[in-house]
């Protein structure tokens, strides 16, 4: 864990909002912007994309950051990896201590085979993302959406190389904080998942703030 507190003053922020509890969103943040997302309440899951907003071809990409930083958790420090292995963004604050970027975002589909048929109608976070882009941004496509980054999620890599979603590891209040080095979009369901205690069983709002 690299925690780190940020010396910003949200009285200074240029934007600054709540998403409430599985809500999706998107904006582009440009080069030398800095995104805050505060977990407001506690143990919520943050499932995040980011692309290049010049070529959003060009995307976020959990592989290239995973072994880039030779670490499979996100945190202070973290540089947030292209698929051209380009640094979109590099994580400069974080007062949780790890993020999640392998355990991908819920949907219909995953609803099903994890809990039960009838819960293929569940409110998902692929189906926010696909909300999301197909009213705010027609640059992208459902082919874009590709693995993603779980924010103040708990997805703890067992020794035998396993993977949990557990109870999360965050507690009200709790942020990260990223520097783009580019201009990029990013989207965000605020997960709304009621089948695991990946939201604590109880999805909560965030505030996300520009720099
Ligand atoms: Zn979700």
């Amino acid at each position: 864990m690299a925690l780190h507190e940020s010396s910003l003053d949200p009285k200074q922020a240029c934007f600054d909002t709540v998403l409430g509890s599985g809500l999706g969103f998107s904006r582009v943040v440009t080069r030398g912007q800095t995104l805050r997302i505060v977990d407001l309440e506690g143990n919520q899951a943050v499932d995040t994309l980011f692309f290049s907003a010049a070529d959003p071809a060009e995307r976020y990409s959990a592989v290239d950051t995973i072994r880039e930083q030779g670490a499979i958790y996100l945190t202070t420090g973290s540089p947030l990896m292209s698929t051209e292995n380009n640094v979109l963004l590099n994580i400069v604050a974080d007062t949780c201590g790890r993020h999640d970027t392998v355990g991908g975002a819920c949907s219909a589909e995953s609803n099903q085979v994890r809990y039960a048929l009838d819960k293929k109608y569940m409110h998902s976070c692929r189906d926010n993302f696909l909300l999301e882009i197909q009213h705010h941004r027609p640059e992208l496509s459902k082919r874009d959406l590709t693995a993603n980054i779980n924010f103040f999620m708990n997805v703890p890599v067992t020794p035998e190389g396993g993977l949990d979603f557990d109870d999360g590891i965050s507690a009200p209040g709790r942020y990260v904080e990223m520097r783009a080095e580019r201009d990029v979009i990013v989207l965000i369901s605020n997960c709304p998942q009621l089948n695991n205690p990946c939201n604590g069983y109880n999805p909560t709002p965030i505030r996300i703030l520009v720099w």
